[in-house]
Formats: structure tokens, C-alpha cells, sequence
């Protein structure tokens, strides 16, 4: 019966920690940045649709002074109209 309860838990742990990373993602505030002047291969994530897509096959937009990548120009322009 304990040894049920520590799979149990374990599974929970898992289901949390997972739970929280994809609320991470799909957080909308500008917390994390996807960094710039690295290898220009680097992936980073579009903050409209949530992919994870090559840097230098993304488009990009200045808004509010910061540069944010985008997996598309669709993607984009969906993220622009949002800003009003
Ligand atoms: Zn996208």
C-alpha cells in the first residue's frame, strides 16, 4: 500500500512540474525573452500560436521597443492587432 502512494506522488510531482512548464509557455507576459546575438539558429517560441520554430526562419516585430519573433507573418500580425 505505501509503495502505491509514493508512485502515486510521484506521478503528481510530474503532473505538477509538467503543469507549470506549459503554463510558462503559454504565459503572455515578456518575462522571458528569447536571448539575441547567439548562434542565429537558435529556436525560439512564437508568443501568439506557442511554437517552437528556427530564429532565422521566423519573422520579426519591434513592439514596445523590444524585437519579438514570430513563426509567421500571420502569427504576427494576429499578435499586433492584440496590442490595439
Ligand atoms: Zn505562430
Amino acid at each position: 500500500m505505501l509503495k502505491v502512494l509514493i508512485i502515486l506522488g510521484g506521478i503528481y510531482f510530474i503532473y505538477r512540474h509538467f503543469k507549470s512548464k506549459m503554463l510558462d509557455g503559454m504565459g503572455m507576459d515578456s518575462g522571458s525573452e528569447p536571448q539575441r546575438g547567439a548562434a542565429d539558429d537558435v529556436m525560439v517560441q512564437d508568443p501568439e500560436c506557442g511554437v517552437y520554430f528556427p530564429l532565422r526562419e521566423g519573422v520579426s516585430a519591434r513592439i514596445n521597443g523590444k524585437t519579438v519573433n514570430f513563426c509567421s507573418t500571420e502569427c504576427r500580425d494576429a499578435f499586433l492587432k492584440k496590442q490595439g
